[in-house]
């Protein structure tokens, strides 16, 4: 296992690697590592000869009152974890080396950050976007792997790297969950035994959604409607939001047709916690 905090090293290693005819598979994260970021890893070590895993928790993708400072980190457990996935190089630089003085670029996509998340959380995506661009000309990889759980996200980083030719194929993979379907994060640590149960409710909603549009629903406020009254079972539960929208656009028509390629994003705080999940459907 490989450790590289800088930059430069990392170019010169993916270039090295790229000439002696590797695939390199990159899994950016932000550490704290679970299952789920483990099942990105398994997948990259599948495919490619060499995986570097990112860990960076990038302070430009948080707003002034959000987690930065006490997002968890565990650096060196984070490294066996990924070793143990079949990661063979950690690519940790520090804040000051991605954002050195006099930085001063920014990337915002339009379109796909101007609703859900992109209204909850109104530089985020701008910040994403501007990470990950650096961290995929950083690690140079053919192949890039992110997971269904930020499904907004997918859709910005697809965006990004077509947008701006980053020559990389994105790889999205499903969501790992917990034994009882709750999501895996890594502010999932945040919650009390009590707020991890009622966390449940977010599966809970996307289930009864799924029964409801499996008998034929495709009025967009019903469907919405399902998950929101579902989530409201549990009072103390804030929801951000809990739509339903097309898969590719985020476009929200009134009634759906059969076929129609949908997602359901959720949102939802739990105590200090916010939580978000997803599930994608086709309309019968
Ligand atoms: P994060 O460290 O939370 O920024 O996540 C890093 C990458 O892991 C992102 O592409 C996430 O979508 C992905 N990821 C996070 N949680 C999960 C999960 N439960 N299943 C699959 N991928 C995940």
């Amino acid at each position: 296992m490989i450790i590289i905090t800088t930059v430069r090293e990392m170019q010169d290693w993916a270039n090295e690697t790229r000439l002696q005819g590797k695939r390199i598979g990159c899994v950016p994260t932000m550490g704290f590592l679970h299952k789920g970021h483990g099942s990105l890893i398994s997948k990259a070590a599948a495919e490619c000869t060499e995986v570097v895993v990112t860990i960076f928790v990038n302070p430009t993708q948080f707003g002034p009152n959000e987690d930065f400072e006490r997002y968890p980190r565990n650096f060196e457990r984070d490294v066996e974890l990924a070793e143990t996935c079949g990661a063979t190089v950690i690519f940790h630089p520090t804040v000051s080396e991605m954002y050195p003085n006099h930085f001063s670029t920014t990337i915002h996509i339009s379109g796909v950050t101007d609703k859900f998340e992109g209204v909850f959380r109104p530089n985020h995506f701008n910040g994403v976007a501007t990470v990950v661009a650096k961290l995929l000309l950083a690690t140079k990889p053919n192949i890039a792997y992110f997971g269904q759980k930020d499904y907004q996200q997918t859709l910005v980083i697809k965006r990004l790297v077509s947008d701006v030719n980053i020559d990389v194929e994105v790889s999205i993979q499903p969501t790992f969950r917990e034994h009882d379907n709750l999501a895996m994060s890594s502010r999932n640590v945040y919650l009390s035994p009590e707020e991890r149960e009622m966390a449940l409710v977010l599966s809970q909603a996307l289930q009864t959604l799924q029964r409801v549009i499996s008998a034929g629903e495709k009025n967009r406020t019903i469907l919405n409607n399902t998950l929101q009254q579902t989530i409201q079972q549990i009072p103390s539960a804030i929801i951000d939001y809990a739509n339903v929208a097309l898969q590719e656009t985020l476009h929200e028509p009134d009634v759906f047709n059969a076929g129609d390629s949908v997602v359901a994003l959720l949102a939802v705080r739990i105590g200090k916690t916010r939580l978000i999940d997803n599930m994608l459907f086709t309309m019968v």
